[in-house]
């Protein structure tokens, strides 16, 4: 078979393969540089783009389609109209007149005749544009003398079957009509990749083993037409779908390819979560700890306040797991101030009612202590002993907490994350962990006590976008606070020019006046400037320790010398000693300071009521769950709240739709899912981190009805297969296994 286009034969034929070339001059596994009109050079630099064999460039997916407009014949040409024309260079010549001033000009030519083009002062153009070169040209046309001329013409360089003439019929799409668009690398032309994943396409596609059965794709196309998804007729097998792809016979045709490869791809990643969680049912093994009615009231009768609706579900949904053997590994989700604590308080004495420890673990100090304070008033007069492990504690006061913890003196334990992990426990029942804004598909942590797996419960403020929910926590069930405590007051979020500085400043001083507080938050200046995901939360990590507080200080004296001359002014950052930056939170929450100047060591968790404004300087060096954060300090009370922000010098398009989407909306779900959409997963989940292999033609934003089809579809097939073992499962697990297999630990033993 020779392509009649490309009439030379192969550069070389491996020697392995020559005896086996019956049929086809290569197979799946031939190497790149042994495939038609290839050789080691272009190999090479298809290496760069992870293509080694022929099967490789099967699955080596367009980053889009280009529908080019179809193309005008001569006689249809018309002055000053925009127009496509396509055709072979005929002629072509560089006029270099002086120096650095030159013309190209080159005769484009099809069957309804010739145009010319023509470039000035752009001498490159000539090593394109090359004679017999074919192209597709698009740009406004002049008439000069009899000829029609673009000047500066967009243009493609197509391959010869691209022109859809009779030449080269067996591989064009008709007409040339819908043009793939690959990831590119230096050296090799776009047509030169079409032509190639083309060719193969043509001879290999077949060869490709399915993976999901006729009675599969029927119903998985079912399933994503009634998730709203436009897709006519059945998901394509493979052979069919490879072909499509790469040379797409029309647009739904190539739309019912890409649907199904976006959905295998899905479903292959939502087949691994599956196993894993069903694999994990069988191999840990947690406390029960039931609720009865009785400690439930018992538990309710210590919060001064009723319940919302949301928190009393999200307590039963917790209830319920904890009274089973298998750990609960579940995240809560609620917006800042929507009361995920007292779920938190709700799990840990179910715990302790149930005989066992449990723990809270924080990300910062401030923010333990803010814990260990609110659980030792609710739990005031009863028997529960509660311990608090943080940095400030001398070596003796920590060694006797371990003592006690490891003892079983102590039942609940709070302190931060960092001293908490591997301590040993009496009998550790429930983790809990506050304000985790960084997952990764590995999240359970390693702990456990004399082989029992705690009950996890994890806690953020920043809601994790549904896509994200559904592929990095495959194993981790979700629960939602979306309602907050009634009696709240209105956050009002202004962002502000230098100009209305002043104005601002009189606003919060009468603020003030009325007896509320303020916070005024001035990012850090220094390594990192736009530093803004990699403090969030905190973990205790660079943002205590590398923080250069110049810029936060020039604040603070600035505001108490001029600005607020009359005001009590404090400054909090994370370069304090623990004791002193406590000793400023509980003054402030006393009443005792009226504007406290910081950096974002405010932003996580501290609750003080009568704080009512905030002003963020250099907003746009945070980014927008941060800066959701830092408002959530002040939409705890009953007043409503203001908060202005203002920028440094001039704003990027980027950091203005950040702060224009902050100022549009305080809801903490929309603001997650325009952060996901402004910034893409990666940032978000921390690349390493989320343990998943990279997506090849999903992409979570778009994508996220078929994800959620493929999860529904992968967790029925896992429930009634849970080891996919039915001889037509066979090949879906296979794929399942070789692409996640070691990741997620799913071993055939598994
Ligand atoms: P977050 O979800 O941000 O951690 P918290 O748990 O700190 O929120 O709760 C914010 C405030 O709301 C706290 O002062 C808490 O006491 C109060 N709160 C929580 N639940 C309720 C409720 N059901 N009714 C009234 N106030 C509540
Ligand atoms: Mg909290």
């Amino acid at each position: 078979m020779t392509d009649p286009a490309n009439p030379t034969p192969p550069i070389a034929v491996p020697p392995s393969q020559s005896a086996t070339a019956r049929t086809a001059e290569f197979e799946l596994s031939t190497p790149l540089q042994y495939l038609p009109g290839m050789g080691p050079a272009r190999a090479d630099r298809l290496r760069k783009l992870g293509l080694r064999k022929a099967q490789d460039v099967l699955f080596f997916f367009p980053r889009e389609h280009q529908f080019p407009p179809p193309p005008t014949r001569v006689d249809d040409l018309r002055e000053g109209v925009a127009a496509t024309f396509v055709g072979k260079i005929t002629d072509a010549e560089l006029v270099s007149r002086t120096p650095g001033k030159s013309l190209f000009a080159a005769i484009v030519e099809n069957d309804s005749g010739a145009v010319r083009i023509v470039f000035f002062n752009q001498p490159f153009r000539a090593e394109q544009l090359t004679f017999y070169r074919h192209v597709r040209i698009s740009g406004t046309p002049k008439l000069v003398g009899l000829r029609w001329e673009f000047s500066h013409p967009k243009y493609d360089l197509l391959d010869e079957a691209e022109l859809g003439g009779d030449e080269g019929q067996e591989t064009a799409p008709q007409n040339g009509e819908i043009l793939p668009v690959y990831p590119l690398t230096e050296g090799i032309k776009d047509y030169e990749l079409r032509r190639l994943t083309r060719r193969v396409a043509d001879v290999l596609a077949e060869e490709i083993t399915e993976v999901m059965p006729g009675s599969l794709r029927r119903q998985a196309a079912t399933r994503l037409r009634e998730a709203g998804i436009d897709l006519v007729g059945d998901l394509p097998d493979i052979g069919t779908t490879l072909r499509d792809i790469h040379a797409p016979p029309s647009a739904e045709k190539l739309n019912a390819a890409r649907s199904r490869l976006v959905f295998q791809e899905l479903l292959v990643m939502q087949l691994a979560l599956a196993m894993r969680r069903t694999s994990l049912t069988g191999r840990l093994q947690a406390p029960e700890m039931p609720c009865t009615a009785q400690i439930r009231q018992r538990i309710l009768r210590r919060f001064p306040f009723e319940l919302t609706a949301d928190q009393d579900r999200v307590i039963s949904e917790i209830a319920r797991e904890m009274g089973r053997q298998f750990p609960m590994n579940r995240l809560l989700q609620g917006d800042v101030g929507s009361g995920k604590t007292v779920v938190a308080i709700f799990a840990m004495m179910l715990a302790v009612a149930n005989g066992h420890q449990a723990t809270l673990m924080a990300p910062t100090e401030v923010l333990a202590r803010q814990h260990y304070q609110t659980l030792t008033k609710i739990l005031a007069d009863s028997r529960v002993r509660i311990g608090l492990l943080c940095g400030s504690l001398t070596a003796a006061e920590r060694r006797q907490t371990l003592a006690q913890i490891a003892a079983g003196e102590l039942d609940l334990i709070v302190g931060t994350q960092a001293l908490v992990y591997d301590i040993e426990f009496h009998s550790l029942g429930l983790c809990v962990i506050d304000e985790q804004h960084k997952f990764g598909v590995r999240q359970r942590v390693q702990l456990r006590s004399g082989g029992i797996d705690p009950h996890y419960l994890v806690m953020s403020a920043t809601p994790i976008p549904r896509s994200v929910a559904m592929t990095q926590f495959g194993d981790v069930d979700l629960s939602t606070l979306r309602e907050k405590p009634a009696g709240r007051g209105e956050v009002h979020t202004y962002l502000a020019g230098d100009k209305w500085r002043d104005r601002w400043w009189d606003f919060v001083r009468q603020r003030l006046a009325e007896g509320r507080q303020a916070y005024v938050v001035a990012p850090r200046v220094g390594e990192d400037a736009t530093g803004d995901a990699d403090s969030l939360g905190g973990e205790n990590g660079p943002e205590e320790e590398t923080e250069d507080v110049t810029s936060v200080s020039r604040t603070f004296e600035r505001l108490r010398d001029d600005v607020f001359p009359e005001h009590r002014v404090e400054l909090l950052h994370g370069r304090m000693k623990p004791e002193a930056k406590q000793a400023v939170m509980l003054r402030f929450a006393g009443g005792e300071i009226d504007v406290l100047v910081s950096t974002t060591v405010i932003e996580v968790g501290v609750d003080v009521a009568n704080a009512t404004v905030m002003t963020i300087l250099g907003a746009n060096r945070f980014g927008l769950a941060q800066l959701h954060q830092l408002r959530g300090r002040i939409s705890r009370g009953r007043h409503a709240a203001h908060v202005c922000v203002f920028t440094d010098g001039e704003r990027s398009p980027e950091e203005s739709e950040r702060l224009q989407v902050f100022e549009q909306t305080s809801d903490g779900f929309e603001i997650a899912e325009a952060d996901f959409r402004l910034r893409g997963p990666g940032d978000l989940l921390g690349k390493k981190q989320s343990g998943l292999a990279p997506l090849r033609i999903a992409d979570l934003n778009r994508d996220v009805e078929t994800l959620q089809v493929a999860r529904a579809m992968a967790q029925d097939l896992i429930d009634e297969d849970p080891a996919m073992e039915e001889p037509e499962s066979a090949a879906l697990r296979d794929q399942v296994l070789r692409r996640y297999g070691e990741r997620l630990d799913l071993g055939d033993g598994a």
